[in-house]
């Protein structure tokens, strides 16, 4: 349940409310707003019943929430949410491109890319240092090395970025170097994982999982949300079907699902996708006309040589076409919705 308070309520009448949520057992979370504030009602076990917090003073009404997810929920929260990150928003009235290679192998193949990117238009830098490989066997990132690699393409570009943490052994280091923290598909639904990531003061980048349904990914956010970290991105990046044509299903229907059920901004990534280049730059036209809030892309500059999803990568003056007719038909859509 969410308790809208009156315009002007006072702080003490907000106060009283959050007690009286405390004294019927439940979790209360005030959510400001514009205007005025709001109260969600968490850990309740069934219906609340409104009555008992409606005749207090300074509540105005008592909308019940429906979804099994809460915080994540328009219902919730009709405006929605714009992540900040540097110079970089993210959310409605938007349109941010995230781009660099699937790993960080070397500070001149990092720096190569970066600034093609950037001068293509990218707003941020994507690179693993740990990466979550199939094969025990295959490159698993430079780790320490690589996030530090990171906060040099920071440095000398000025973009912020984003990189994935693997674990909760190493979620202290990344946050530190990291301007957002992905959590990958494999992790969607890695619960102390998202706990912590809720702890956090950076946003999150939440991939959905490979198999999860929008449910499950939407719950998965509401685990960081509950925690108190509010800053979260969700990133589409394809389900398994069965279909071997591409690497994955891009569900892009799951964009205006998401945009409906939720107020968190919603991007896409059409090279996991894929995983397959000639696919991406279609994927990622696709993904604009169907109202993601962004797209990531894996751009290398040399992709046969890359470490991890060089086939899928686009080279830099394909992404800057994409990142071109991206922009246009963003801007498109604006000028005619
Ligand atoms: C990635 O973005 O580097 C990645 C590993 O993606 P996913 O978790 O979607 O497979
Ligand atoms: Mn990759």
């Amino acid at each position: 349940m969410l308790l809208v308070m009156n315009k002007n309520a006072t702080p003490e009448e907000i106060d009283a409310v959050i007690a009286a949520i405390k004294e019927q057992g439940y979790v209360p979370r005030p959510i400001p707003g514009g205007e005025r504030v709001s109260i969600g009602i968490l850990y309740n076990k069934g219906p609340i019943d409104g009555s008992l917090f409606l005749g207090m003073p300074g509540v105005n009404e008592a909308i019940p929430v429906t979804r099994p997810y809460k915080l994540v929920s328009r219902e919730i929260q009709p405006k929605g949410t714009i992540v900040r990150v540097g110079d970089a928003l993210i959310g409605n009235g938007h349109f941010t491109i995230i781009a660099g290679p699937c790993a960080v192998e070397s500070e001149f193949q990092s720096l190569t890319i970066a600034e093609k990117v950037k001068k293509a238009g990218a707003d941020m830098f994507r690179g693993g240092a740990f990466k979550p490989r199939t094969s025990p066997y295959a490159f698993q990132g430079l780790g320490l090395e690589g996030l530090k690699i990171l906060a040099k393409v920071r440095e000398a570009t000025g973009m912020p970025v984003v990189t994935e943490v693997l674990d909760l052994e190493n979620f202290a280091l990344v946050e530190e170097y990291a301007d957002v923290v992905q959590i990958g598909t494999r992790n969607m639904q890695n619960f102390s994982l998202l706990k912590r990531a809720g702890l956090s003061k950076k946003p999150i980048l939440l991939k959905r999982g490979m198999a999860a349904t929008v449910e499950e990914w939407l719950m998965a956010a509401e685990y960081i949300l509950a925690e108190g970290n509010s800053q979260v991105i969700l990133c589409e990046r394809g389900v398994r079907t069965f279909v071997n044509h591409s690497r994955n299903t891009l569900d892009l229907s799951a964009v205006p699902v998401v945009r409906n059920e939720s107020h968190l901004p919603i991007i896409i990534d059409p090279s996991h996708a894929a995983g397959r280049r000639d696919q991406v730059a279609p994927l990622g036209r696709a993904a604009v006309a169907v109202g993601a809030h962004g797209i990531m892309v894996e751009v290398h500059h040399d992709p046969g040589k890359a470490l991890s999803d060089g086939a899928q990568s686009l080279y830099p003056e394909q992404f800057e076409v994409l990142a071109r007719q991206a922009r246009s038909i963003y801007k498109n859509l604006q000028e005619n919705s």
